[in-house]
């Protein structure tokens, strides 16, 4: 898409870090990373989020996950793998081109604050009352 930063990417025409790369998408290294390893993972074909993907490129990027996550323990010891993806401006999608975050932990790193929010019991009718309206509109 013209104008998309990542659609330039793929095209070679901003340089980036390559991590690994298939038919369908492309991995490489964030460069404002949350914590060491920080990496994102695109489709090649330009969706903005995951509303749109096609599910052809969302198993891709799912599939290329799984082996990106294995290269991190592997490769970096990570110790926890956080998958980011954020859907729409008002959660803080930045760049409107579908991505998903791979953020490595290593041991004694410190915790990512997406995952550090802390359990509180919910009101059960509310929680009932919009599992049903996700549900129904199903
Ligand atoms: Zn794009």
């Amino acid at each position: 898409m013209e104008g998309c930063i990542f659609c330039k990417i793929i095209k070679g025409e901003i340089p980036s870090t390559r991590i690994y790369e298939d038919e369908k998408v492309y991995a490489f290294a964030d460069i404002n990373p949350i914590l060491e390893g920080h990496t994102l993972i695109i489709p090649k074909r330009h969706s903005e989020n995951l509303w749109e993907i096609p599910e052809a490129d969302l198993s891709a990027i799912h599939a290329a996950s799984k082996k990106v996550a294995g290269a991190m323990k592997k490769g970096l010891g990570a110790d926890g793998v956080a998958c980011v993806q954020l859907n729409g401006k008002s959660v803080n999608q930045v760049v409107m081109h579908y991505h998903f975050h791979l953020i490595p932990h290593q041991p004694g790193g410190p915790d990512l604050p997406m995952t550090a929010w802390k359990l509180m019991p919910g009101d059960m009718d509310k929680i009932k009352a919009n599992a049903e309206k996700i549900s129904r509109a199903l």
